[in-house]
This record gives structure tokens, sequence and C-alpha cells, in this order.
């Protein structure tokens, strides 16, 4: 394992990250009040396809497999995700318009404050109420408020999610549960109305690298298919619309050699309460009067090789936004990422998620950069 020093890419909100670009569409939809700082020219209807694990270093280093999207990102640069770069966090972004400090959506797994437990963002099965977890608008709500019909066309199974209550509530919800469904729930939705958007959302290229690691055949073959639906996308929807594609965060392999597991490592387990987040990034809940303590352990036992920061240095570092005081308690006392491709799995207590390939989280390029690639039906 390396203990090379690498500058971490900070997450750009309100610039150039995810919440930037769900502000900048609907702003290029003429809903008022909302940022461009991307700087979208004004059009009656746009598309934004989420691409789930399409990491921009990914998309560029298998630009045989994506021809499509490769001449796309010929001409396009990057946005970063966010912290953490998971997907329940970015969704959260996206659907909100907002930084992840400001929809309290703060990773794969937080601590509901004052009960000891975590909540696991994608399950949802703690009970929590998804609008009391995160109340603010979703960038649905605003659509609709300012007359611009607002559509969400993804696989059936999400629909009632927690996750999707939380992130993306207001949608018109469009069913689509194949790659052809996909294309076209969003042609006609958008043939059928303007001013109006629609969120594509396909998961099975981020499943595909969780299992079997995205420097496979398997995940190049699965990229040929996400090509083949923006193709699709750019031919099927109507004349003059705006054609985004992008990705909540990107991936890297972890060797199994390059993992630290927190389960059989007292000294990462001193102290601590709970150990959330996920393997590339951590929030440490700490018993009381701990934090201090939990700090400088985990500093000493991962070095140079991951950011770790208290949680006061990570919100003032900026790694989630302005925070709402309301969330902050959500955030580890101590959050760790790490700098390079290795993993904090915890092999006892998360046996499903240590076992993956594939995995993404940090503030790396691998896991922040994502494509924002654009272009206008013809
Ligand atoms: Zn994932």
């Amino acid at each position: 394992m390396t203990t090379q020093t690498v500058e971490p890419t900070m997450p750009r909100y309100a610039e150039a990250a995810l919440d930037a670009l769900s502000t900048s569409i609907l702003a290029s939809l003429g809903v008022p009040g909302e940022p461009n700082p991307l700087g979208l020219e004004p059009v009656e209807r746009a598309c934004l396809l989420v691409v789930d694990g399409l990491g921009w270093d990914l998309l560029r280093a298998h630009q045989a497999a994506a021809p499509f999207l490769s001449e796309l990102a010929m001409t396009a640069s990057p946005l970063t995700a966010g912290f953490p770069a998971t997907t329940a966090t970015s969704l959260g972004t996206l659907g909100t318009g907002r930084p992840p400090g400001q929809h309290g959506l703060l990773g794969y797994q937080v601590a509901v404050p004052g009960t000891g437990t975590l909540l696991n963002a994608l399950r949802w099965e703690h009970g929590m109420d998804p609008v009391e977890w995160q109340p603010g608008s979703t960038i649905f709500e605003r659509a609709r408020a300012a007359g611009v019909r607002a559509f969400r066309v993804a696989p059936g199974h999400l629909r009632n999610s927690g996750l999707s209550v939380a992130s993306m509530r207001g949608a018109e919800y469009e069913s689509a549960d194949t790659l052809g469904a996909l294309v076209s729930r969003a042609a006609a939705v958008l043939g059928a109305n303007a001013p109006a958007m629609a969120m594509v959302y396909y998961g099975e290229l981020d499943a595909t690298g969780h299992m079997l690691g995205c420097g496979t055949d398997a995940w190049e073959y699965q990229l040929a298919h996400v090509d083949k639906l923006a193709e699709q996308l750019a031919s099927a929807l109507p004349q003059g619309t705006a054609l985004h594609v992008t990705a909540d965060h990107g991936m890297t392999d972890i060797p199994a050699a390059d993992r630290i597991d927190a389960d059989a490592l007292p000294q990462l387990r001193d102290g601590v309460a709970m150990l959330g987040g996920e393997p590339r990034a951590r929030h440490v809940y700490c018993e009381p009067g701990a934090a201090g303590d939990v700090l400088a352990a985990w500093r000493e036992v991962l070095g140079g090789r991951a950011w770790v920061a208290s949680r006061e240095q990570a919100i003032a570092d900026g790694w989630f936004g302005p925070v709402d005081p309301r969330f902050t308690e959500r955030i580890g006392d101590v959050v760790a990422a790490p700098a390079g491709p290795w993993a904090i799995v915890a092999t006892v207590t998360e046996p499903r998620e240590s076992a993956l390939i594939g995995m993404h989280g940090s503030l790396t390029s691998a896991d922040q950069l994502v494509p924002l690639l654009t272009l206008t039906t013809g």
C-alpha cells in the first residue's frame, strides 16, 4: 500500500458540482430563483441521464467501448460529485439542487442522532420518515411550482423507496424497468409536454462494477449498453431537447490486499460507538468524550494514506458544503477517506459491503469526478 501524499479533489459546490447542475437545469427551463453557474442555454425541454457509477476517469479510460459518450467528452469538463461520493448523497444533491450539508443525506450509513442507530439510506429499513429526514424542497417540486412538468424515469421498484421520497418527491414517476423502456418513456413524456424536464436513472453499471470490478470486461460491456442508451435518447427525444449525461460518483477497484479491516483492529474500535459510512468514506461516531483519542488513533493507524478529520474540521474545509445545524450530528465525530485505491472495510459488521470489488466514496479524482456531457437534439 502506498503512502504518498496526494491532494484531495474537493467538491466544487454551487460552481461545478451536482447541485450546480440541477439548479442550472431548472434555470435553463425558466424556473425563477435558480442559479445557473453552468451557464446553460434557455430550453423548453431538458433530460438528465444519471448513470450510476460512470466516473469521468473511467469513461476516459474506456473510450472504445463508449464512442458516443467519448466524442461528447472531448469538448466537455467533469463535475465533482460531492462528499461522500455515494449514490444516496449524490441523488440527494441532484434531487434538491443543494449540497449534502443542506439536504442532510450525508452518506450510505449515518447516525440517527439520539437513537444509537444507523440509517442505511439505500435500504431505509429504520422507519425514519423520509420527509422529516430531508425536509427541504426538491427540484421537482420547484419545477412544478413554476409550471414546468417534472418527471422521473426509473425502475419501478425505486418508486416509493425512502431515498426516493427524501430526495425526489414531487416528481411524476414513470416506471421503466429496461433500457428500451427508459428511452421510450422519456421520449413520450417530453414529447407530450413543454416546458418539461425528465431525470432518467440507470443503475446497472454501478452494480456491475461493485460485483465484478470496474476494470473488467463485464464493466466495459455494460458501458457499451450505457453508450447505446445515451445515443438512443439523443435520437428519440423531441427536437431541441437539452440532453445532459452525468453520474453520481466514479469507482475504483480495491485489491484484496489493500483493505484495512476495522473489525480486526482494536485501535480503530476503541472509543467508537458506531462505525458508519462505507469503506471509502467513513463516519466514525465516538463514545462521549472519546473523539479526540479516536481521531489521534485513526490518524496514527491510517497515516498519510487517508484524509482524516474531526467533524468540525471536515465541515470547515467544505467537505459537505455549508452544513445546516439540524444535520451536524449526522456527521461522524471523525471522518476518514482513503487517499488512494484502498478501503476501510468491516468484515464482521458489513460482510456484504466488505466483499465488493469496485468501491467509491472518497475525495480522489476516481471517486469525485463525473462527466457533464451535453447536447441539444436536432
Ligand atoms: Zn455504488
